[in-house]
């Protein structure tokens, strides 16, 4: 069944998401406050909007509580993703997760009420060690 998701953050691993879901056949809406980064997705994904999401007005315009999931994939501003997953728990959005990058971040967006929290470097990080040694092994 088709979903909708909603990607706030749109670096290398916001757009690999993004792209991936909609090659899964779902409904992409990607944010970004860099033109740039927004717009070379424009034709890729469902719909792309230039906003900055710590400001509250912006973010309230998305209407993020209609999509199926959220995904906060704004890594190394780290006040910004705070300030971003508190405003997108506040529209009560079904579902949250967010890029962490350090353990005190982690832990602040955890208890924001972040559904699942994400280490993108560390988790592929163990997977390519999983796959050096034991090659045989299907990865997917
Ligand atoms: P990645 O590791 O995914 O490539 P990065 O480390 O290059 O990410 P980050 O700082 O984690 O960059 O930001 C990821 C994306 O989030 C960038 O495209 C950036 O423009 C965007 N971004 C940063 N702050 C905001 C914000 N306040 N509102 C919207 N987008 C933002």
């Amino acid at each position: 069944m088709k979903k909708q998701f909603a990607v706030i953050g749109l670096g290398g691993f916001g757009e690999a998401v993004a792209v991936e879901l909609m090659r899964l056949g779902h409904e992409v809406l990607g944010v970004d406050s860099d033109p740039d980064k927004a717009n070379h997705l424009a034709d890729k994904l469902t719909q792309t909007v230039i906003a900055n999401a710590t400001d509250e007005d912006a973010l309230a315009e998305l209407d993020l509580h209609r999509f199926d999931a959220v995904l906060v994939a704004i890594g190394a501003h780290i006040e910004a993703s705070i300030l971003c997953t508190m405003m997108v728990k506040s529209q009560e959005a079904k579902e949250v997760w967010v890029k962490a990058i350090t353990p005190t971040h982690h832990k602040i967006v955890e208890k924001l009420g972040a559904d699942r929290v994400l280490h993108p470097e560390y988790e592929m990080g163990l997977r390519v060690a999983q796959s050096l040694a034991h090659p045989n092994m299907l990865d997917y």
